[in-house]
This record gives C-alpha cells, structure tokens and sequence, in this order.
C-alpha cells in the first residue's frame, strides 16, 4: 500500500509515523524548503540565535502528541520542560494576579486555584468558580454554540472578571476574540485540561527549536522506515477514475497512489479540490472557513534579564504574553505574543517593534536597554495562523473521509473538535492513517 501525503506540516508528518508504523510505504511532498508548516523552526536568526516562525506552547492534554514522540523514541524531557499550570497576568493599574494549580487530583486541583488566586477579588474568585460548578455539573457540554462572550453574559461574570481571566484565556486557547469566538470548542479544550488528570493542564515549553522537537525526529522515523520525504515539492493536482484516486501531480511528474491524505490547509486543500465535482461539497465549505493572525515580536535584551517564570501575560497592552527564551538557551531573549485581529497588523516592523519595546519598558522597568531600546528585534506575522473558531465552526470542518475512495483528509481544520493546535493536527493524522489501515 502506497500513500502519499501531501502536506509535511505535524498532520501529514502525525499520518505518515502512524501509517509507517503500520508497515505501510509513504511518500511525504511538502511544498516548503523545510518540514513543521505553521510550527516550524526558520533558517534565518535573530543576532545569531535560531528563532522559531511563532513561540508556541504545548498541555500536557496534548495526549497524542505526547504519545507519538513516545514512538519516535523522544524523551518528552530531552524537547519540553514540564511545569504545573502557574499563571501570572500584569497590568498597569490593578495588582499582579496569580492562578496556580496544586498538586491536587483534578478538578479539586482547579477549584482551589480560582479560590486562592492572587489578585483577584473575593467576589470575582467566587464569580469563576460559579461558571466552573455549572460547568462540571452539566459535564462541559452546551448545546448551542454561542460566542464565549455571550456565554459569559449568561452566566453573569462581570466585566472585571472577563477582562481579568476569561478574554486573555479565550484569545489564547482559541486565538479567536471572545465575541466571535465558539464555546462548544473553547469548552472541549478546558474539559480535556481540567477534569481528566491533574498533569493535562501542565505547560509544556520547548526546550529545542520547533523543528527539532517533532517533524525532524518524525522525518528520521519515516526514512528508518523506508518511506520518503520529498521537500520543496508542491501537489499541483490529482488523476481520479472511476471515482479513487489515482495519481499526484507534482512538478512535471506523477505519482502513483493507492490514497492520498491532503494534509493541507483549508485553501490549498480547495485548490486541488476544484477540479474534482464530486469534492465541490467539501471545497465550499472549506471555503467558508476564515483565519485569524499570531505575530511575535522577538526582542534581544542584556542577557541577565529574566522573568519570573517562564511566560507573563499583559493585560490591556498590545502585547499579550511574553515568554522567557533563557529556557532554550537564549538568555535574554524575549518573544512577544499578540494573538488575533488588531491595529498591530498594520503597522510597520519598526514601529510596532518600538511598541512593543515601550509596553515591556512600562511593565518591567527594571529592564535595562539603551537609551534608543533594544539593539536587536524581529517581526514575523503569520496571517493564516489558526482558522477562526467562530460559533457554529463545527458544521464547516469536514472529517477525515470523503467522496473520492483513497482520498482522505488531514489538518487542524478537520472536525476534531479541537482549535487550531498541535494536538488538533496531531489528531486528525492519526485519525486519518488508523481510516486507511482499517480500509486495508
Ligand atoms: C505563530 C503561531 C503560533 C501558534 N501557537 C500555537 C501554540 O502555542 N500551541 C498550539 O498547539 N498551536 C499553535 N499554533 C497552531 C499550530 O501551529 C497549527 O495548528 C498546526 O501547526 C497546524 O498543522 P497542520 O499540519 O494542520 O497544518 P500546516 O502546519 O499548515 O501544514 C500544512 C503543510 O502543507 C504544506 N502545503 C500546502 N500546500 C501544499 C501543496 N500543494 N503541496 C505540498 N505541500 C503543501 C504547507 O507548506 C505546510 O507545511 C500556532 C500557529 C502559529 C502560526
């Protein structure tokens, strides 16, 4: 059984170890020069330092991720620190605020983090455990798919509250602002983190850069196992008769397939999909699926700068987290996240740099720099980094399998349930390889 992958982002690389493991032969075609997609690590540097092309940050829910670095004989600690949930938000005009989780078996270890977070008031600590008594009654479930904004209004939390916890939660788990953003998806992602097991809401941090934390490691696994990598190779279409597929156009050539996972993103999959009227289905409501930006803003300070733990979040500042690269080695080296729509997209890199710089210059003025600010920056803005989770996204991710036989499905976008992250498209690869072994 041969199958060609195309796409060599964590979904088409989580199918391809799947399959391999399986005694299948894959051949993997990834566009870019380098494998990893939305998650990888850049050639160029930041004042010699390898920068990734977004800081991203992994749960210990993140089981089947997990799982496959297990396979590819990864220690998780040789490529993430582990660290129990500690969260630690500033702003200018309110004190610090602090939600820690204790080692206590789950949910207890939740309801005493909201009741003893620091920073927060009686009666909004009493506010969020409310929500969160509804919530493990009714077993995280909603039947509605309202926006997280309205689902807040409901449950009366107050503005503070919502400003304080619930809309910097939400823009990160979701990446999507909190009146546009579904609850049915941001509701499964606190479920798996807070109810199963006490270490699913762990912060997992890379160690390495992103590219050597999986997709290298996988591409070595694939090629131990006699399957094929092919870089810098774009699918440009693909041969169907008598309704299976046939065939993958790349460059001037073909290749053959007995299936064919398109583990691309929801425009590249649509693209190849036109041809194909049987697949118009599909490809329109891909098409009905929209996209949300990251930007990090990478900022060189005196190496001895630190902070307190390895990410802070920002409230009411462009900026909304910052994370500490000292852990990969890169002592002073701080990415700034803004995630989601904003001004800040249409700024020039200087300018929004400079901004960036006088935000942290407020909130940590013991930073030292030079009079003119830090020496070194760097602006990468990913404008199609998540698809927008918006109420009722659920009804426009198609699943794993579809008209055409052999021609199956791969990516965040796919109906996993999950956001856009690295589970998500973990999950819907090897969801998709266990579809075509089981096909035979
Ligand atoms: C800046 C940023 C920060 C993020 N932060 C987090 C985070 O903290 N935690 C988290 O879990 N997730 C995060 N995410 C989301 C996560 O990176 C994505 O959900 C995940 O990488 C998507 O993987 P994928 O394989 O589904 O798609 P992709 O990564 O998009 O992979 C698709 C691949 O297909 C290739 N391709 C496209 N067309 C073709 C073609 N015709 N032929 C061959 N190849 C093709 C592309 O080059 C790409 O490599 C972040 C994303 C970004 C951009």
């Amino acid at each position: 059984m041969h199958v060609v992958i195309v796409g060599g982002g964590w979904a088409g690389l989580a199918a391809a170890v799947e399959l391999c493991q399986h005694g299948a032969r894959v051949t993997v075609l990834e566009a870019a020069p380098q494998l990893g997609g939305r998650a990888r690590g850049l050639d160029s540097t930041l004042n010699g330092q390898r920068i990734d092309n977004g800081q991203h940050l992994l749960l210990g829910a993140y089981r089947e991720t997990l799982r496959l670095l297990n396979i590819l004989g990864i220690p998780e600690a040789s490529v993430f620190e582990r660290r129990p949930l500690q969260l630690m938000y500033k702003a200018i005009d309110r004190p610090d605020i602090r939600i820690t989780c204790p080692s206590l078996p789950a949910p207890l270890h939740l309801v005493t983090a909201l009741l003893n977070a620091e920073g927060l008031t009686l009666a909004e600590r009493l506010n969020a455990l409310s929500i969160c008594r509804g919530l493990l009654r009714s077993g995280f479930k909603i039947d509605d798919d309202i926006s997280v904004a309205a689902w807040l209004s409901h449950h009366k939390q107050s503005p503070a509250l919502i400003r304080a916890l619930w809309e910097p939660l939400c823009l990160a788990v979701l990446n999507t602002p909190l009146h546009n953003a579904s609850v049915q998806v941001f509701l499964r992602v606190l479920q798996d983190a807070f109810t199963r097991s006490r270490s699913d809401s762990d912060l997992l941090l890379s160690r390495v850069d992103l590219g050597n934390t999986f997709p290298e490691p996988a591409r070595r696994f694939i090629e131990q196992h006699g399957g094929t990598v092919k870089l810098s190779h774009r699918a440009k279409g693909l041969t169907v008769q008598n309704n299976a597929v046939r065939n993958v156009s790349v460059n001037d050539y073909g290749i053959a397939a007995d299936h064919v996972i398109l583990a691309i993103p929801p425009n590249a999959c649509q693209r190849l999909m036109e041809p194909h009227t049987v697949l118009h289905g599909i490809a329109q409501r891909l098409g009905e699926i929209s996209h949300e930006p990251i930007c990090t803003v990478y900022i060189q300070y005196p190496p001895q700068t630190r902070l307190e733990m390895p990410m802070i979040g920002l409230l009411d500042t462009t900026t909304q987290w910052v994370f500490d690269r000292s852990l990969y080695g890169q002592p002073g080296l701080m990415a700034a996240v803004i995630s989601g729509p904003g001004p800040h997209m249409a700024m020039g890199k200087s300018e929004l740099s400079a901004h960036v710089a006088s935000e942290l210059a407020r909130v940590f003025p013991h930073w030292s720099t030079s009079e003119h600010g830090p020496e070194h920056s760097l602006v990468i803005r990913e404008k199609y980094a998540t698809f927008a989770c918006r109420p009722g996204i659920n009804t426009l991710r198609p699943g794993a399998a579809t008209p055409v036989r052999g021609c199956w499905l791969a990516g965040d976008h796919t109906d996993t349930g999950y956001p856009a992250t690295l589970e998500g498209a973990v999950r819907s690869g090897v969801e998709c390889a266990r579809l075509i072994i089981a096909d035979g």
